[in-house]
């Protein structure tokens, strides 16, 4: 879908296995900037190219003239076809630094993070031809240009992108979704990255990753506001809950997570365990750093 003059959004669904009779629907969106070229943003799970070359080709482009991708972090929905796009493009792949080990290393990041199907999910690795730091304007073509925001948190090398021109902002999954999966590496991190995007004026279109394009202002800035109460919500019941039970490993305090956000029981896994355990890490880090509050 079209959703300003140069940008496009295309929604990739895909499967994440649980086990051999289980598995989870998920989608992920990737977002395209027409300009002279393409430039793409993520890639997708593996396959994703073939849904990608489709669309460019409908919009009488060729897939060829893909010229950028820009990868928001390293995650298999978002690189999952990285190695195709850049084998038939020859593409200048883009990314932080901080994801680079996981970007052109999967099998290390399989062992770092295995997430269910991540196989299935990611084809291979690709280099990283250029790194991003954050605060820097990057010109993808004459005319084409976006700034570079460092949004930490739910991974190390998270990036947001401004293209102030089109008034859009690409936040990939620095926004936690209420009810959605609680994926975080450090929970106060996340914030302090929505609240660095929230302070960005004469944002009219939010592009992120698990959710249709967003319009309008006032609906983005509450969807931050929302977006910050989750996360706020999500630490406080890992913090309560682990108060109450001293003794309980971290499956088990997941689960009594889970089960007073009201998600789904399938949500009790290992990732989200993970995200929990770095929360009390941090809480704990915050109470050395402030011991009197
Ligand atoms: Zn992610």
């Amino acid at each position: 879908m079209q959703v300003t003059k140069r940008i496009h959004a295309i929604k990739i669904p895909f499967k994440v296995p649980l086990s051999p009779e289980m598995s989870i629907d998920r989608f992920a969106f990737v977002y395209l900037v027409f300009g002279n070229k393409i430039h793409l943003i993520d890639s997708g799970v593996a396959g994703a190219e073939s849904t990608i070359w489709e669309y460019i080709k409908e919009h009488g482009r060729k897939p060829k003239e893909v010229s950028s991708l820009i990868l928001t972090h390293s995650h298999p929905d978002h690189i999952g076809s990285a190695k195709s796009v850049k084998s038939q493009t020859d593409c200048t792949v883009f990314a932080h630094k901080l994801e680079q080990e996981w970007i052109e290393d999967t099998e290390q990041q399989f062992k770092d993070r295995p997430v269910p199907g991540f196989k299935t999910l990611v084809e291979g690795p690709v280099v990283v031809d250029r790194f991003l730091g954050g605060g820097e304007i990057i010109e993808l073509e004459k005319g084409v240009s976006c700034k570079i925001i460092h949004t930490p948190g739910h991974s190390k090398g998270s990036i947001s992108l401004l293209f102030e021109d089109e008034k859009t902002l690409f936040t990939a999954d620095a926004l936690a979704y209420p009810g959605d999966l609680p994926i975080y590496e450090d929970i106060f991190a996340c914030l302090a990255s929505i609240k660095i995007l929230q302070k960005i004026d004469n944002v009219e279109n939010l592009l992120s990753s698990w959710e249709a394009p967003l319009q309008g202002q006032e609906k983005i800035f509450r969807r931050m506001n929302e977006s910050i109460a989750y996360l706020e919500r999500i630490h406080t019941a890992v913090i309560n809950n682990s108060l109450i039970n001293k003794q309980q490993n971290i499956m088990e305090l997941c689960q009594k997570v889970v089960s007073e956000l009201g998600l789904p029981p399938f949500v009790v896994m290992p990732l989200v365990a993970k995200a929990f355990a770095s929360s009390l890490i941090a809480e704990q880090n915050k109470q050395i750093a402030q011991p009197d509050a």
